[in-house]
């Protein structure tokens, strides 16, 4: 039997290690705020805006709601984020993504400060990331690191391979393994090959967005394998881009859809707050 990496146990062991911390900043009086801004109302990111609340309100950090209407215009959106750039009180700012279609988002992303950029998106966030210098991480790639190292896996020296090259998931990935020594390859959808490349791996993420699309000839006996996808099934069922079933048997360790990636991010963004406070 595979060991099932619990995301949603590791990711409340940060959280706790995180509410200690958080109430001995308050303590020497420092407290933490984040600006949770949203544009319209996707209810799938109602859902997430609520969620990271939630977690806020657990942790002890303050969250203070800027909920726009969908007609919002670009100008007013970069003149509040600028305003939250110079609030004092203000230690980070979230702008909940997608934004509406005639929101250029690169340009808020870029908009938000990158001393409060706790998503890590900004491109001054990136650099920060790929030259090894100290900086707020991508929550969800971060959270993998946390899961890998909080389950025992070693990544030092490992064959890593990630499916996926986009900017929130597969990109940072790479950063952040080549910064735990691991030996890198990123694979998408012009790869060629792909199971043989696959089936190098010690360590396998697969951020594909293509629902159970990893089944166990892509994988080789006894790797590690982490499934950041989220699907909804045509049963309703919440899964993953791995065949969990198909995969599972075959591996030393692996994350089940839900309750594996999916958890740590907000964890993540949580700690990215913290940071703010640390510095
Ligand atoms: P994305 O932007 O759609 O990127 C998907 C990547 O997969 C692209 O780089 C694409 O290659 C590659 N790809 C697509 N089809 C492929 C194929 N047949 N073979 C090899 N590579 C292929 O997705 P994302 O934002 O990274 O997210 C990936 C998944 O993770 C989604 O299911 C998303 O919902 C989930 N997600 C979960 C969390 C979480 O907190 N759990 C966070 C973020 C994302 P090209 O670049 O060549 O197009």
């Amino acid at each position: 039997m595979a060991q099932l990496i619990d995301g949603k146990q590791i990711s409340k062991q940060i959280k706790d290690e995180l509410k200690i911390e958080v109430q001995k900043l308050k303590e020497q009086g420092t407290g933490i705020c984040l600006a949770v801004v949203q544009v319209g109302e996707d209810p799938a990111s109602t859902v997430y805006v609520n969620n990271k609340k939630k977690a806020c309100a657990y942790i002890g950090i303050e969250s203070r709601a800027y909920e726009l209407p969908e007609t919002t215009s670009e100008e007013e959106l970069v003149s509040l984020v600028e305003e939250l750039n110079q609030d004092d009180s203000v230690n980070g700012i979230l702008v909940q993504l997608p934004l509406p279609e005639h929101i250029n988002e690169d340009r808020i992303i870029r908009t938000i400060s990158p001393d409060k950029d706790v998503d890590g998106f900004h491109p001054v966030s990136v650099g920060r990331l790929w030259i090894g210098e100290k900086g707020f991480l991508s929550c969800t790639p971060a959270g993998i690191i946390q899961l890998l190292k909080r389950s025992g896996i070693s990544i030092e020296g490992k064959e890593c391979v990630i499916i996926g090259r986009s900017n929130i998931v597969g990109k940072p990935m790479a950063a952040l393994l080549l910064r735990e020594n691991g030996t890198v390859t990123i694979a998408h959808s012009r790869t060629r090959n792909l199971a043989e490349i696959t089936r190098r791996a010690d360590i396998l993420i697969v951020a594909i967005g293509k629902e159970r699309f990893i089944t166990s000839e892509y994988v080789k006996d006894g790797a590690v394998v982490i499934d950041v996808g989220m699907h909804r099934d045509s049963e309703n069922h919440l899964c993953g881009d791995v065949d969990f079933k198909d995969v599972e048997p075959r591996v030393s360790a692996i994350t089940p859809v839900p309750g594996g990636v999916g958890p740590m991010t907000i964890a993540m963004l949580m700690n990215n707050c913290v940071e703010t406070a640390r510095r």
